[in-house]
């Protein structure tokens, strides 16, 4: 008999860290390989962010705090939510946990019920399935359009809502697809959600400032403010200002759902760290020019990338509206054969080729729920990039 509780069988290690952590051993092995599969910024996280980290050790905020976060830093993410958002919350409707992936396990496992629903688009960032699953829920997969950018509509959300429907997760703009909904796209969606009043909604803004071309960032709540008492809005430092290792992420939404997660934590991992809290204030509350400085960055390599990939025959990549990930369709490259004989037979087979042959890790689509995709993130640097779609192309140019 194993050791191991049952409750595992239900999930599997995160596809992207599994990625990430093959690419770093085959680099300490010395073999040169470009890892455009992991899910953070390169750049180094803001001075002034650190500053006021050093400080708060300095001035011995080394301690334990309250259990969903401090005074401070919910005062700062009260602010944020009504700078970026025009969303009013009292302290009572916020919670922040050691990560945005934290903070959505507890809401999720402090919600679900046996035999739950939630509605989750394809293509979906890789937790949400495994986190509903380990809470005993039935993730509900919607299949989405390439053609509108892989967006839950009305008519595919109306059709999946069951009685047993808990939560709808948005993500936007989406890891991995980049899309961002629109207003309008939302609004049709909240007219779906204010016919269904039992079904909560769970939008995970964890990207909200990586967006380009001057698109504005709208959540379900910005769009339907009716949907307050049902709506828990997931977002966090990591993205937006390169704050992934210091674990904070937060969110907000109906007190009883707050105080259930508040709950979970003080018997599981107490409060988040208390020097990356401080940090975050400053991250929230200091200067957003890393933001846009970054941005600018990142839309020229989204650009470069778009364009190369689109070059290659048998590939095809929309432009993503934000977050820093294309999802390019590999279709036309199925059921072709490497120079040694090799056939692709999924997006899988096609990753790995890419990662022996060509020395470049990129994620491959079934990950997201997707075959005939893979997601590369170009999170990196222009070089390194550069040399990655050019491995791309002539590993893609070797298929017979
Ligand atoms: N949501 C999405 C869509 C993500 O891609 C991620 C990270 O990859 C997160 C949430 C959680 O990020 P973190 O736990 O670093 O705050």
């Amino acid at each position: 008999m194993s050791v191991l509780a049952s409750r595992l069988g239900k999930i599997q290690p995160s596809p992207t860290l599994l990625i990430s952590s093959e690419a770093a051993k085959r680099k300490a092995a010395g073999i040169d390989v470009i890892g455009l599969g992991a899910g953070e910024l390169d750049a180094g996280t803001p001075e002034n962010i650190k500053n006021a980290a050093f400080i708060a050790m300095q001035k011995e905020q080394t301690k334990y705090t309250a259990v969903d976060g401090t005074a401070a830093l919910k005062e700062a993410i009260i602010n944020k939510f009504k700078r970026d958002n025009n969303l009013n919350y009292d302290p009572s409707e916020i919670t922040v946990g050691c990560g945005g992936k934290h903070t959505l396990f507890n809401a999720i496992y402090a919600t679900v019920n046996d035999g739950d629903e939630v509605i989750i688009p394809t293509p979906y960032w890789v937790s949400y399935i495994d986190i509903v699953m380990i809470a005993d829920g039935k993730p509900v997969v919607v299949k989405t359009d390439a053609s509108n950018g892989f967006k839950l509509t009305a008519d595919s959300l109306r059709a999946a809502i069951t009685n047993k429907t808990k939560w709808v997760i948005l993500n936007s703009p989406s890891n991995p697809s980049g899309s961002a909904y629109t207003y309008e796209e939302l609004r049709s969606i909240a007219n779906v959600l204010l016919q269904h009043p039992n079904v909560y909604v769970l939008t995970d803004d964890i990207y909200e400032h990586i967006l380009y071309d001057n698109k504005k960032f709208f959540n379900i709540l910005m769009v339907e403010p009716l949907l307050k008492d049902r709506t828990f809005v997931l977002n966090g430092v990591s993205k937006a200002y390169s704050m992934t290792g210091w674990r904070i992420g937060y969110g907000a939404g109906p007190k009883d759902i707050i105080k259930a997660i508040s709950m979970i934590q003080s018997q599981s991992t107490s409060n988040p760290c208390s020097i990356s809290q401080a940090a975050s204030v400053e991250a929230l509350n200091g200067p957003q020019d890393f933001i846009h400085s970054n941005n600018k960055i990142l839309v020229q390599r989204r650009d470069m990338i778009v364009l190369s990939l689109n070059s290659i025959d048998g590939v095809k990549c929309a432009v993503p509206d934000g977050a820093f990930y294309v999802f390019p369709s590999i279709e036309n490259l199925i059921g072709k054969q490497t120079k040694a004989g090799r056939l692709i037979q999924n997006c899988t087979d096609f990753a790995n080729y890419l990662l022996d042959d060509a020395l470049v890790a990129v994620v491959p689509g079934v990950a997201f729920g997707m075959e005939n995709y893979v997601r590369i993130s170009y999170a990196t640097s222009d070089a390194a990039l550069l040399e990655a779609s050019n491995r791309i192309a002539s590993a893609c140019s070797d298929l017979r």
